[in-house]
């Protein structure tokens, strides 16, 4: 299946992460991670632990009265954990919306992504930190493989981040590669091709390709 682009993706997240802020009571712009946001909308006891074998992933979202609760795997470390919860809680909104199509699990992700880094807080914390990717990472408890996605969405440079099972492209649109022979070749002269290159420094081979600019899509 292909991936939404972008370009249509970005808006909706944001659209669900001030939603989800406003129902919370919180404000966008100061990040205070996906377990405060889940304690906020449905009270204390709405994170469950489960042992690994309970769950078929991380998490899930159980409805067991009018609330939901949010199964996680026991186990987790912190940047795991909030993803998780901030994954569920894109499902909720999805719910929320009544939106079940047959993309809506990848959309809860985006959902998630954007909720564990909401834009405001981004701009905030790059205008302190800069480009330091394991830095931004730390300060928002997420992986760097999610923080280089966020990075690519909230600036606009067209990135993709390449792990040995599949390649996410973010930012604005960008001539990108349809074929794995193309993606070899390109990672092998990503300098060439005008983009940097960089190592993921807390997953193993995995590494991000990014453009400073939008190539061949002018903005309008
Ligand atoms: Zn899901």
């Amino acid at each position: 299946m292909r991936e939404m682009g972008s370009g249509l993706v970005d808006p909706v997240a944001d659209l669900a992460v001030r939603e989800i802020h406003q129902r919370a009571r919180l404000d966008p712009s100061r990040a205070v991670g996906a377990v405060r946001i889940a304690v906020e909308l449905f009270g204390e006891r709405c994170i469950c632990l489960a042992p690994p074998r309970e769950l078929p992933g991380p998490s899930a979202l159980v409805w067991a009265g009018p609330e939901p609760v949010i199964h996680v795997r026991r186990g987790l470390n912190a940047r795991q954990l909030n993803h998780a919860i901030a994954h569920e809680l894109g499902e909720w909104q999805l719910h929320l919306w009544g939106y079940h199509g047959p993309d809506a699990e990848e959309l809860a992700g985006r959902i998630g992504a954007a909720l564990c880094v909401p834009r405001e807080a981004f701009h905030v914390a790059h205008r302190a930190i800069g480009d330091d990717v394991a830095e931004l990472s730390r300060a928002f408890t997420v992986s760097e493989s999610l923080m280089s996605l966020r990075i690519g969405e909230c600036l606009g440079h067209p990135t993709a981040l390449i792990t040995p099972r599949r390649i996410r492209t973010r930012g604005d649109a960008w001539d990108w590669p349809t074929t794995s022979a193309g993606w070899r070749e390109l990672a092998a002269g990503a300098a060439a091709a005008g983009l940097t290159r960089e190592r993921i420094g807390d997953a193993w081979r995995r590494f991000v390709l990014r453009a400073s600019a939008a190539l061949g899509s002018p903005k309008t």
